[in-house]
This record gives structure tokens, C-alpha cells and sequence, in this order.
């Protein structure tokens, strides 16, 4: 579809409508959030990620149902590049393209270095680094043949500075800025955009449960947590919401973001400013 037709299918603030999307680690929190986002612009979406099939299923149901797009799911294990590559075929035979990536799935392991188990590393460099490489390998060429495409990866904070303990997150993260960069380069003249979104801390349920983790270990209440524990870094001393992650998302994923490309938009209530 080219520019123009999407534009007018996206009249009533549909403005991805005709377009489908890819979002990894979209079963639960920010990727979740940014689903929701792209297919109330009117994206059809490939949901993936872990999770009970049965809850799976209702949010595949109702995504389709309130955005009136296809929505599919595949559960691939990120971590290994067949089902990655597997997962992006899938969207390419569902929907007839890929127009949108959004590399979102990742986790995280808190330990001193000397400490950090080896397959740990290999985990997070795995999902957090190598699995973006490999759906935008993938997805590649077809976005440039049609000389359109958005990929969006969700970096983070700690893709732009360190904290201790987390030598493979924020190593994994600084990669993904580089890897971005990159693929901006290569797509430049194809209408290819990739930026990466560097969020500080989000409210999602990983969050959530720290929370509580955090509250017992110090014995400290839940809002002196947030504060003086996870929000210390971040000067608004507030989280970001899923759902200015997703607007970010949809708003890089548009037309009127085609000279946004190889930013890393820090998300991060000034944490970065520092
Ligand atoms: P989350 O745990 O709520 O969601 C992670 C998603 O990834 C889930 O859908 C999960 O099933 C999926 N996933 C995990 N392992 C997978 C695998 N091997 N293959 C496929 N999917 C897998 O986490 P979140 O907080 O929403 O984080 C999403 C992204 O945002 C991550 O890349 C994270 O690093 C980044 N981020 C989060 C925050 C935050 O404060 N929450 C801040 C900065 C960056």
C-alpha cells in the first residue's frame, strides 16, 4: 500500500490502517501497550510471547473485536533465530507483508559481574540483542522492495547510560541503540525508518511485582519504595505508562514520522539528562 492510499484509509485517526505489525513480547505490559496502540490506528497485529493460552487468547479476541484488524499470535521463543525467523514468515503469509517491527521482548538479571551466571548473559544477549537482528534480517527486504517500513526497538534508559548489576541488560541495550543506528543508514533511501524508544522506568506488571518484592526487603511502605528505590534515578519521579510507550510507537510507525530516523528517544522523565 503506498502512502497516499494509507492515508486516506486512515481518515478518523486510523492512520496505520492497510499496515501490519509485528510486536514481539506483546502478551503482557509495554508490548501489550503498544499493540493496543497500533491497532487503534488500525494495524493488523502479530501478538507474541509467553503466557496461558486461554488469556492469550482473549486479548488476541479483543484487540480484534475494539480495533475491527487481524490480529494474530505466534508464541516463538525468541531466543533462538529459527523461531524468530519462523515468527516472521508467519506475519509475512498472514497478512501478505511486514510493515511495521516493533523489537519489544526482553528480560532482565540483576547480579555483580563476578557473580553473573554465563547463561544469563547469553539469555539476555540472545532476546534482548540478537533477536531484533534477526527479524529485521528477515523483515528486511521486503520493506525495501515496497520502499516502506517502521522498525521500532523498545531500548531503554540503560541503553544510553549504566547502572551496576546489570552488565548484559545494559550491554544488550547499548547494542540495540547501535544496531538501530545501522539499520537507519541502510533503509535511508528505501523509506525505511528504525528508532529506538529508551524508556526509564514503566509501569507494567514486572514493575508491579518488584514493588512488593521491594517493600518486604526493606520493609519500607510501597510509596517510599517508589520513590526512594526505583524512582531515584528518574527526576519526575513518576513512570512512564504503557501507554506513552504505544503512542511513541504509533506515532514513529506514521507518515509524518519519515524524517524521524537512527534516534534514540529517551522515555525516561529526565533520568538521562543528568
Ligand atoms: P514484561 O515482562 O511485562 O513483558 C515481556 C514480554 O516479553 C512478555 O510478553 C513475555 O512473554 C515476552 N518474552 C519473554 N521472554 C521471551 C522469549 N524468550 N521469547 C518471546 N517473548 C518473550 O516486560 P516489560 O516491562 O513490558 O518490558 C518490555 C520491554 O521494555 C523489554 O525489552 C524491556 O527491557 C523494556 N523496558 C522496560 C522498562 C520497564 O520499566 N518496564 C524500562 C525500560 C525498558
Amino acid at each position: 500500500m503506498n502512502a497516499q492510499s494509507t492515508q486516506q484509509a486512515g481518515a478518523g485517526g486510523r492512520t496505520l490502517a492497510g499496515r501490519s505489525a509485528i510486536v514481539t513480547g506483546s502478551t503482557s505490559g509495554i508490548g501489550l501497550g503498544i499493540a493496543q496502540a497500533l491497532a487503534g490506528a488500525g494495524a493488523n497485529v502479530l501478538l507474541n510471547g509467553f503466557g496461558e493460552a486461554k488469556e492469550i487468547e482473549r486479548i488476541q479476541r479483543e484487540i480484534a473485536e475494539r480495533h475491527r484488524v487481524d490480529v494474530a499470535y505466534d508464541g516463538a521463543d525468541l531466543t533462538r533465530a529459527d523461531a524468530v525467523v519462523g515468527m516472521v514468515q508467519a506475519a509475512e503469509r498472514r497478512f501478505g507483508s511486514v510493515d511495521i517491527l516493533v523489537n519489544n521482548a526482553g528480560i532482565q538479571f540483576v547480579s555483580p559481574i563476578e557473580e553473573f551466571p554465563a547463561t544469563k548473559w547469553d539469555q539476555i544477549l540472545a532476546l534482548n540483542l540478537s533477536a531484533a537482528f534477526h527479524a529485521i534480517r528477515t523483515a528486511f527486504a521486503g520493506m525495501k522492495q515496497r520502499r516502506w517500513g517502521r522498525i521500532v526497538n523498545i531500548a531503554s534508559a540503560h541503553g544510553l547510560v549504566a547502572s551496576p548489576f546489570k552488565s548484559a541488560y545494559v550491554a544488550a541495550k547499548h547494542g540495540v541503540i547501535g544496531l538501530t543506528k545501522v539499520v537507519a543508514l541502510e533503509g535511508a533511501e528505501f523509506g525505511v525508518t528504525a528508532n529506538a524508544i529508551c524508556p526509564g522506568y514503566v509501569w507494567t506488571p514486572l514493575v508491579e511485582k518488584q514493588i512488593d518484592e521491594q517493600a518486604r526487603a526493606h520493609n519500607l511502605p510501597r510509596e517510599e519504595v517508589v520513590k526512594k528505590v526505583l524512582l531515584a534515578q528518574q527526576p519526575n519521579k513518576r513512570f512512564a505508562t504503557v501507554e506513552e510507550i504505544g503512542a511513541l510507537t504509533a506515532f514513529l510507525a506514521g507518515e509524518t514520522a519519515q524524517s524521524i530516523t537512527g534516534a534514540a528517544l529517551p522515555v525516561d522523565g529526565g533520568w538521562t539528562a543528568h
